[in-house]
């Protein structure tokens, strides 16, 4: 019988992060991964804040990083565009596999042992301990983390109280031979090309990107390839992967009795834009704090993990609410209320109150940019003006302004 004390289901950002904090502190801890290799088979666009990188303690490498980003420009369903400029670079274009590989040599250099090709089939609590039984042998362990990632069949699944529109499928794609601005995003919004959410267009040079979308209805592959024709008049892409995207904020309890849920196995995403990277990162970083003091008290129990929840709860619960009812409100605009939101922006030169509001905003903890946003009077009145005051006063009803 092998028993170890933290046993990490996962090997993406979340996992690798909360098993490095781990070792760091200088308890054993496992990482069980279903794939023969990390950061296989791909699913993001890799898009992370500058920021971000820097509250993880990243070094950014050119190992993972491919370009750097300073601004973005958003497209109306009809094409009004409003550019958002920043006067310093906010966020890096990540190479997804390559920064997986990145976190697990650095965790394995602070002592994290990674089992590849093993998938854990079953998490079963005994007495004291919870026993990991994968696809070659079981192993005990003090507590386990599920960091499984949006499958997370290991646990109760997800619950996402808002219903279907807040679980989209994504994919992306690479393209070559275009022309684009090489320092700025693209974001096209529209109920025919990405109900749900948005298209994305990433800059990986002045002519190469990364492009892709959300959405919650049709065919994903035939809306992106009907995107890449309206975009490049570009025949077929050659290569798409995707995945899972969640909006829907994290699950109702990260925590159980010898268990911690981290990632986007606990519904850790930025509900505006589905980016799980940072989040992720940052409510890991929390999991192995508590998984080394449940360790070190000898006391794995619910009551004792829950203080987990209490942790990033208190960092992270207010944006995460705040980006909730962002979404909710989002998700009920017409495509004909973005494009007057648009028009009218542009119409009364709002760019430069734009770039105000957002320059000091925070891409991941986007709480105060949304308060921000909503108590400035120029927004407010075109807020009001095409939503309606009902609509509006709920908004601001859910965030407690
Ligand atoms: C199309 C798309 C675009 C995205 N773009 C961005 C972006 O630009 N920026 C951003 O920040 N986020 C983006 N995201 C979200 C981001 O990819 C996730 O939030 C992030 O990968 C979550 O990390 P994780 O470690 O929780 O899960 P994952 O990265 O999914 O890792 C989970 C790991 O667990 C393993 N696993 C699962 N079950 C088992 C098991 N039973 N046993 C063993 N191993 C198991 C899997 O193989 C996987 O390696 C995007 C997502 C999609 C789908």
């Amino acid at each position: 019988m092998r028993k170890i004390n933290v046993a990490v289901i996962g090997g993406g950002p979340a996992g690798l992060t909360t098993a490095a904090e781990i070792a760091r502190r200088g308890v054993q801890v496992e990482v069980f991964e279903e794939h023969p290799r990390i950061g296989e088979p791909k699913h993001c666009a890799g898009l992370v804040s500058i920021e971000g990188f820097r509250r993880l303690a990243i070094q950014p490498s050119r190992e993972f990083v491919q370009n750097t980003i300073s601004g973005g420009v958003l497209y109306s369903p009809k094409g009004i565009s409003i550019e958002v400029e920043s006067f310093r670079p906010r966020a890096y274009v990540i190479d997804r596999p390559a920064f997986d590989r990145y976190l697990a040599t650095k965790a394995e250099k602070l002592g994290v042992k990674i089992n590849f090709s093993s998938r854990v089939e079953a998490l079963i609590r005994e007495e004291e301990c919870t026993s990991v039984q994968t696809s070659k042998e079981r192993v005990y362990a003090d507590l386990a983390v599920n960091a499984g990632g949006v499958a997370a069949t290991l646990t109760p699944r997800i619950r996402i109280s808002s219903g279907r529109d807040m679980r989209l499928t994504g994919v992306n794609t690479e393209i070559e031979g275009c022309s684009v601005e090489e320092d700025k995003v693209e974001v096209w919004f529209g109920g025919d090309l990405a109900p749900g959410l948005f298209a994305w267009v990433i800059p990986l040079s002045v002519d190469r990107v990364r492009c892709g979308l959300g959405c919650n209805g049709g065919n994903p592959v035939e809306k992106l390839e009907k995107f890449i024709l309206k975009r490049f008049g570009y025949r077929k892409p050659l290569q798409i992967w995707g995945g899972t995207i969640l909006l829907g904020g994290p699950v109702r309890k990260t925590y159980g009795e010898g268990l911690i849920l981290v990632g986007d196995a606990a519904g850790q995403t930025k509900p505006t834009t589905g980016g799980g990277v940072i989040l992720g990162g940052l409510c890991a970083i929390e999991a192995g704090r508590v998984a080394v003091e449940a360790v070190e008290a000898g006391d794995s129990s619910e009551k004792f993990l829950a203080r987990y929840q209490s942790a990033w709860r208190e960092k992270y619960g207010g944006d995460f609410s705040k980006m909730i009812a962002v979404r909710k409100f989002a998700n009920n605009l017409t495509d004909d209320q973005l494009d007057q939101i648009f028009r009218i922006m542009k119409d009364e030169n709002m760019e430069d109150e734009l770039r105000g509001v957002t320059e000091e905003g925070d891409m991941d903890l986007q709480g105060k940019v949304i308060t921000s946003v909503l108590t400035n009077p120029a927004f407010l009145r075109i807020l009001i003006k095409v939503s309606g005051q009902t609509l509006y006063s709920r908004l601001r009803r859910i965030l407690n302004l």
